[in-house]
């Protein structure tokens, strides 16, 4: 071989070796530049730290941020399921309170207040797509005007889909309880909704998110094991069973931004 050609062959490996470092980095920093604002959302190994969805209502109401159109609650679960996520409920999470074994890539949906259409709605797709929620019903609203009623609640937790947590009785701001009042709304709803299920009921929501220390208290009193507020962000140990965060799914957020803080 000619000099002049040797010269030319290392020549042209040099470009493609460049070319390909080059097209790497590139393709690098593009990944980094979309997984960058959630990548400390995205927890797809460890359970150190667990994603709790928060919805509302599922139902076309674009006025209301909080309730989500139930095509987009349906795309998101579909996403969910279709990128390996496994839904559990605070029954199974209590294997994560004593170190045992959870799923792969686990998740929590959470649903406030006890709306007709989580079961008109949410529960049907649910089903389909075999996923499981928890429902954080209002005892004493339970079969009022547009909330579910009992039999729609057990019809949903027959299923072993749906899980029924404590929202209180009246939905009222616990900081602004009275001891007594405190108990009851806390306790008392848990009794109630204990007796009418037939089973321990062992998750409650903070209504609003509202929550001081003397109200966490009487809650860990009631006997549960987990209750979550609306403080932003994936559930970690050192929040406290308590006082886990959720990660609030508001109305107007695009598939596409679901999907990316989801990966
Ligand atoms: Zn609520």
């Amino acid at each position: 071989m000619h000099m002049m050609n040797i010269f030319l062959l290392l020549i042209s490996m040099l470009i493609s070796g460049w070319e390909q470092e080059a097209n790497f980095s590139l393709q690098t920093q593009t990944e980094l530049k979309h997984a960058a604002p959630e990548a400390q959302l995205s927890t797809p190994v460890n359970t150190e730290s667990i994603p709790i969805l928060m919805y509302h209502s599922i139902s076309i109401n674009p006025s209301n941020t909080l309730s989500v159109h139930p095509e987009v609650f349906y795309k998101q679960m579909e996403h969910l399921k279709n990128a390996g996520y496994n839904t559990i409920t605070f029954k199974e999470l209590m294997n994560w309170k004593t170190n045992q074994e959870l799923p792969n890539k686990p998740i929590l949906i959470t649903f406030d207040d006890g709306y007709l259409d989580n079961f008109t709605v949410a529960y049907p797709y649910l089903k389909k797509l075999q996923m499981k929620a928890t429902i954080f019903a209002t005892s004493d609203y339970i079969g009022v005007s547009n909330h579910f009623d009992w039999n729609q609640a057990m019809e949903m937790e027959e299923s072993g889909l749906i899980e029924m947590g404590v929202h209180t009785r009246h939905h009222v701001d616990l900081t602004k309880c009275s001891p007594l009042q405190l108990e009851d709304e806390i306790s008392g709803a848990k009794k109630i909704m204990e007796n009418r299920l037939g089973h321990p009921i062992i998750s409650f929501a903070y209504p609003a998110g509202e929550f001081n220390p003397n109200v966490i208290e009487v809650v860990k009193r009631a006997g549960f094991e987990f209750a979550v507020t609306t403080e932003p962000g994936y559930a970690e140990k050192n929040q406290g069973y308590l006082t886990l965060h959720r990660v609030r799914i508001p109305g107007d957020q695009s598939i596409a931004a679901f999907t990316r803080k989801f990966p």
